[in-house]
C-alpha cells in the first residue's frame, strides 16, 4: 500500500542500513521510530557496523572490474555521507579518501592493469598508471597501481552520533522486533534491517541472509604510506596519528563471531611480504574485533517488501560492501515506498522468496 504523510515507520536495526533507511525517511519528512535490540549474545547482538573498517572501493581486485553500477554507487554514497556529516554536525570527519595502492602480486597482473588501460575497459576509468615509485616502507617488486576514489567512512562514529540525534528527539529504543511481533500498534510500516539478526525468520520464507564472519586488527605503526591504503591480498588502512586497521578475514557461515588467534595469524602473514622488515617488526596491536558480515547468495543486497507481510520491507545483505552499495540501495527503497518506483530486478527479494 502507497505510504501517506500521517503514517508512522518503525524501522527494526540501528547499523548501517538502518541508518540509511532512516535518512531517507527523515528527508522526506516522515514520521518514524528505530529499534535495536539491547541483546547482549546471540545473533541479535551482533553488529557488522560497529566493527567494520568502512572501506569504499569501486575496483574488484580479484578480476580487476568494476563493482557493479560502480559510478552510481560512487555519486551517491558520496551525496549521502556528505549529507550526513552535515545533519550531524561532524563535517571532516565521516567521510575520508585514501586512494588504494594496489601492489601487484606478479608480473601478469602487472601486464593486465596495463591491458584494461590500454584496451579502455570499463574499469580503466577508475585505474591511475603504473608506478614504480613507492613509499619507502612498502615493498612492491612488480609495482603498483593506484584507486584514487576510494576511502573509507567511520562507520562507529556515524551509528553513534546518529542514535543520539534520534535519543535526544525521542525517537530511538532498545527494543526487539521479529516477525512474531507484527506490526505494533503505532506504525503503519515496518521496515527490517537487522542484519544476521533476521536470517531465521527469512529462511521460513526462503530467503538466505548468510554470516560471513571477519576479523580486523588496529595497529600502531611508525609506517609511511603517503596517506594510502596498501592493498595485496588484506588490506593496510592509515587512520590518522600512526593508527592502521588491518583486515580483514573472511569465513562464510559462521554462527557465533570471536575474534582468534588464527585470524590474527593470518592477516600478520599476509601482510609481512608487503611491508619493510624494520618497519612491520615494530607493530604494536592494539585491538582485534569480529562480526559477522550479512550476505546474500548472489552478492547483491535484498531491497524491497516482504512476501505475506502487510507493509513489511526488508534492507539487508549488504555483504562486505555495505558502505559502498548502502546509499543507492536505500533510495532505490525510499522511493519503491514512497513514489512507487519499481524496483531494480537485482536487488528485490522477490528474485529468492518462495511464493506461498
Ligand atoms: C570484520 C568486518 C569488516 C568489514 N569491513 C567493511 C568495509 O571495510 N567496508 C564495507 O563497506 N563493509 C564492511 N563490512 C560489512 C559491513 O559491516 C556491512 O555491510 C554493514 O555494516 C551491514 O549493516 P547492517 O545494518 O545490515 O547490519 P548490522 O550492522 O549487523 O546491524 C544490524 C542491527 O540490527 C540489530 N538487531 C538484530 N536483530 C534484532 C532484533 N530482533 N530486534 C531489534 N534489533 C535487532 C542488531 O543489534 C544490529 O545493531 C565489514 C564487516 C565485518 C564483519
Amino acid at each position: 500500500m502507497p505510504s501517506s504523510s500521517t503514517d508512522t515507520f518503525l524501522i527494526v536495526g540501528s547499523g548501517l542500513s538502518g541508518i540509511l533507511m532512516a535518512w531517507e525517511l527523515e528527508k522526506r519528512g516522515v514520521d518514524y521510530e528505530v529499534w535495536n535490540s539491547g541483546a547482549k549474545s546471540g545473533p541479535e547482538s551482533n553488529s557488522a557496523t560497529k566493527v567494520a573498517a568502512g572501506m569504499f572501493n569501486p575496483v574488484s581486485f580479484k578480476r580487476l572490474v568494476e563493482v557493479w553500477n560502480a559510478q552510481e554507487h560512487l555519486n551517491a554514497m558520496r551525496e549521502t555521507y556528505q549529507s550526513l556529516e552535515h545533519f550531524l554536525n561532524l563535517q571532516g570527519e565521516l567521510f575520508h579518501i585514501a586512494p588504494i595502492m594496489r601492489v601487484f602480486p606478479n608480473s601478469q597482473y602487472r601486464d593486465l592493469w596495463l591491458k584494461r588501460l590500454n584496451d579502455s575497459h570499463p574499469v580503466a576509468g577508475f585505474l591511475s598508471e603504473i608506478s614504480d615509485e613507492c613509499p619507502k616502507d612498502v615493498i612492491a617488486p612488480h609495482g603498483f597501481g593506484v584507486v584514487p576514489e576510494a576511502g573509507w567512512v567511520n562507520l562507529p562514529l556515524l551509528i553513534k552520533s546518529f542514535r543520539s540525534n534520534l535519543e535526544l528527539r525521542g525517537k530511538f529504543f532498545e527494543k526487539h522486533w521479529d516477525f512474531s511481533t507484527q506490526m505494533p500498534l503505532k506504525f503503519s510500516h515496518v521496515i527490517d534491517c537487522r542484519g544476521v539478526g533476521a536470517t531465521q525468520d527469512f529462511a521460513s520464507l526462503g530467503l538466505k541472509i548468510a554470516s560471513d564472519h571477519g576479523e580486523i586488527l588496529t595497529i600502531q605503526s611508525p609506517i609511511n604510506t603517503n596517506g594510502m591504503c596498501v592493498n595485496r591480498v588484506k588490506w593496510l588502512l592509515p587512520r590518522g596519528n600512526s593508527t592502521f586497521k588491518l583486515g580483514a578475514t573472511y569465513k562464510w557461515n559462521v554462527t557465533k563471531s570471536e575474534p582468534t588467534e588464527a585470524g590474527c595469524s593470518e592477516l600478520l602473514l599476509a601482510l609481512q611480504p608487503i611491508i619493510a622488515p624494520n618497519v612491520f617488526n615494530n607493530f604494536e596491536i592494539t585491538d582485534h574485533v569480529s562480526g559477522l558480515r550479512p550476505a546474500s547468495s548472489d552478492r547483491r543486497p535484498y531491497a524491497g517488501p516482504v512476501n505475506n507481510l502487510k507493509n513489511t520491507y526488508i534492507l539487508n545483505g549488504l555483504g562486505t560492501r555495505g558502505v559502498f552499495v548502502g546509499p543507492t540501495t536505500a533510495s532505490h527503497l525510499a522511493h519503491f515506498i514512497f513514489d512507487q518506483t519499481p524496483l531494480p530486478a537485482d536487488i528485490c527479494p522477490a528474485r529468492f522468496i518462495k511464493k506461498q
